[in-house]
């Protein structure tokens, strides 16, 4: 266990006040198929900003951008799936219908409401202690997107129908490239231990994100740096800028898709000096961070997860109001 060199900034219990302790990941996201990100609905361009390629480097270039809602929302409901499965998801107060994402009713009482938030409708709101920003590719986009023209397969599995007449181009269909790597910092605020642990365990248990189906979408994500401290890391485009710079400096890497796998390297090595920067104040060493990710695999193991989360729903106990027939927004604060 390496929790505890991250004691001083977990939570002991879950509490309603904020107390500035802060505990960062940086997040290393490579995808492992085709995937999609786009802005909204099809047709649209893949998700992408205009922004300076380094520090030192002051090119404009466009890079991909997998936005904070593709990564949050998706991981929730990873996390939600268990809940459900344990029964650990609760009635909203305004209905009878069970917490679920994407209504305004909220439960306010399960792990996912506790810890990401929720807006109820005016009555109330818990913010989210789970604070995220959009992660960016670390080359840019001109390098990661593929294109490709779909032609649809008459039912005899071929490409011409039963007359020989030849099936008509579908649509022409942009993709991110397999093995393009975006950086990510979360940053998670005043939770404990055990919160730690659902929300990295949902972050390492997603496996898909953007537009999904069984062929595209397929994501990997990897914790490269853990640290604990009471100010935020440098952002993430920061972070892909510094990496930028170092791997242009670099000899005999060229910044082309893909990447030499050794980047990891220079990204570790940047990350390594944020020590000494304001507001942060323990990293955990490679070792220690092997240890944290067994522990949280450990805790969501097939034998482990129920007693785990069940462990875990218990915190918020006292804080649960279950609202009466006829007073609910009295009690309410
Ligand atoms: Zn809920």
């Amino acid at each position: 266990m390496s929790i505890e060199k991250l004691n001083p900034f977990l939570a002991p219990t879950y509490e309603n006040f904020p107390k500035g302790r802060t505990v960062s990941l940086v997040i290393l996201r490579t995808t492992q198929s085709e995937t999609i990100f786009r802005t909204e609905g099809s047709g649209e361009p893949m998700c992408s900003e205009f922004v300076q390629a380094g520090i030192e480097n002051t090119e404009v270039i466009p890079r991909l951008v997998m936005t904070k809602r593709k990564q949050v929302a998706t991981e929730r409901r990873k996390g939600r799936e268990f809940l459900r499965q344990y029964n650990l998801l609760y009635n909203a107060p305004k209905g009878n219908t069970i917490c679920s994402l994407n209504t305004n009713a909220p439960c306010e009482m399960c792990i996912d409401c506790f810890l990401y938030g929720f807006a109820a409708g005016g009555e109330g709101a818990q913010k989210s202690r789970i604070w995220t920003e959009d992660a960016f590719s670390i080359l840019p986009s001109t390098e990661l997107i593929g294109d490709r023209t779909i032609n649809a397969l008459y039912e005899n599995g071929t490409m011409r129908d039963e007359t020989g007449k030849a099936s008509t181009a579908l649509n022409t269909s942009e993709y991110i490239k397999p093995g393009v790597h975006f950086l990510d910092v979360v940053t998670l605020k005043d939770v404990t231990a055990d919160e730690l642990r659902y929300v990295v365990g949902n972050i390492l248990l997603t496996t898909r994100y953007g537009a999904v189906s069984s062929r595209v979408g397929r994501m990997d994500n990897e914790i490269l740096g853990v640290f604990g401290g009471f100010g935020e890391l440098p952002s993430s485009l920061e972070l892909v800028q510094q990496v930028f710079d170092s791997l242009n400096n670099g000899e005999n890497m060229t910044l082309e898709h893909p990447l030499n796998k050794s980047f990891i390297n220079v990204v570790k090595s940047i990350i390594n000096n944020w020590q000494n920067k304001r507001g942060i104040s323990v990293q955990l060493n490679e070792a220690e961070l092997t240890n944290l990710v067994n522990d949280i695999d450990e805790n969501w193991s097939i034998d482990k997860q129920e007693g785990f989360l069940t462990r875990l729903n218990q915190t918020y106990e006292s804080y649960r109001q279950i609202p009466t027939e006829k007073d609910t927004k009295k009690n309410k604060k």
